[in-house]
């Protein structure tokens, strides 16, 4: 019997789900168990869309298709939250499952709180989540860092500290570490990001920690809640996944990565966020003075949910045409969100004039984080 606490191996029994899934396939084999047994209505997922730089949100119904969601994109930035308020109405009347980043999961937790998602009907499957690079970035670097073209490439991973590009006619593996010195990389906010084992979501699953025979060939999966030991419970007593206790040396290994990511995460928060301290609002009022209002940051929040119309016709700080805009529209903004921001990214990801909205939003919410009980975001999450 699989208990809340648990760390597994486990691994598909699907053979083409175990093809094209990123280790061992147990999310996708958990996701296509839950829609087959119709445990849930839907899965929500990420598949690839035109390239490996284009990742695309899928709901499924048929969970024949279940598979075609396999594989970790790396370069597939976007955020799964919104898109559950936005288009499958706060999954009020419909049972998913989803896989989510820490991002993701956090988003959840946001919406929910402010009732705009129901997290009693998503099972979320959670995914260690070491960073993303913007497809914009991972393009320049695959062209000028690794010397190849960003076309040809058909797989890309990130292992043991290395970006992997594997194109025809070979493969690549250049550190992150060299990669970010040279401004390529992650993006600003997962470097700072230190929520890297989603462990408020159901079930916690990565590859850091499998060693052995398993190596590559099975997922880490910790059991964090009631909800996910009975997931993972019938879909092994079905036979769907199988599984394995986890190595103990593994399960070390796996919380010194954990470590470490976290105090490289720090390192990235100490020297982002220095670099504003000697004058944050000037250097805010500067960079936002590029604003066009589109309003895509307000759009593409997880933690704001007013809409650019309700914005527009209610707030005193919008004057029709006016670009860029007066201050306050930024300066509310930032109030609106500063005790919830979850550096998800996506305003600055999605801005048009490159604004380092994400920088400023995130600085301000820990320097309010270090100054109240309790501290923001707790008891739901850590990050
Ligand atoms: P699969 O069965 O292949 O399923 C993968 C699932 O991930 C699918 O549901 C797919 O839709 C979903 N997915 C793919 N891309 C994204 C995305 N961009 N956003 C949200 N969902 C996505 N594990 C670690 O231990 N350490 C790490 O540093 C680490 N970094 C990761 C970074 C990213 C961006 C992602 C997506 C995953 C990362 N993982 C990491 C998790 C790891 O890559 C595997 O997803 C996990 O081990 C499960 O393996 P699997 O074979 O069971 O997954
Ligand atoms: Fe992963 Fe954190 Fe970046 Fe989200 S913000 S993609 S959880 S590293
Ligand atoms: Fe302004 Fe950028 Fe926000 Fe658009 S996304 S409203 S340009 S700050």
């Amino acid at each position: 019997m699989v208990a809340k606490g648990d760390m597994v191996y486990a691994w598909t029994s699907d053979a083409d789900i175990a093809k094209k899934a990123e280790c061992g396939g147990a999310v996708t084999g958990l996701l296509k168990f839950a829609l087959e047994k119709k445990i849930v209505d839907a899965v929500f997922a990420i598949k690839k869309g035109q390239d490996l730089y284009d990742a695309v949100p899928v709901l499924i119904t048929d969970p024949a298709k279940v598979g075609e969601t396999a594989g970790s994109l790396h370069t597939g930035t976007l955020l799964m939250s919104k898109l559950v308020k936005n288009f499958l109405d706060g999954a009020r009347d419909m049972k998913i499952a989803m896989t989510v980043k820490g991002c993701d999961m956090m988003g959840l937790y946001e919406l929910a709180k402010r009732q705009q998602v129901n997290l009693d009907n998503i099972i979320m499957i959670g995914v260690n989540c070491g960073g993303t690079v913007s497809p914009i970035t991972a393009r320049k670097m695959i062209r000028e860092k690794f010397g190849v073209d960003p076309d040809s490439v058909h797989k890309e991973e990130i292992d043991k500290g290395q970006f992997i590009i594997e194109y025809e006619g070979g493969h690549k593996g250049i550190s992150i570490d060299e990669l970010e010195e040279e401004g390529y990389g992650r993006r600003s906010n997962c470097r700072r990001c230190k929520l890297k084992v989603p462990r408020q979501a159901d079930l916690a699953c990565g590859n850091w920690g499998v060693i052995g025979d398993k190596a590559g060939k099975a997922t880490f999966v910790e059991v964090c809640s009631p909800r996910g030991a009975d997931l993972l419970d019938k879909a092994i007593k079905s036979g769907a996944i199988a599984s394995e206790p986890a190595n103990p040396k593994g399960i070390e290994i796996r919380g010194k990565v954990e470590n470490a990511m976290l105090k490289l995460g720090e390192k990235w928060r100490n020297k982002d966020f220095s670099a504003l301290k000697a004058d944050t609002w000037g250097i805010i009022n500067k960079e936002t003075s590029r604003c066009i209002k589109c309003y895509s940051c307000i759009e593409n929040c997880p933690v704001c949910f007013t809409s650019s119309e309700a914005l527009k016709k209610n707030s005193y700080m919008i004057t029709s045409g006016e670009v860029p805009p007066n201050p306050m529209f930024h300066i509310r903004r930032f109030a609106h969100i500063s005790d919830t921001c979850v550096n998800c990214g996506q305003c600055e990801e999605l801005c048009p004039m490159e604004i380092r909205l994400a920088l400023f939003s995130h600085a301000i919410r820990v320097e309010g984080d270090a100054a109240f009980e309790p501290k923001l975001g707790k008891p739901a999450y850590q990050n």
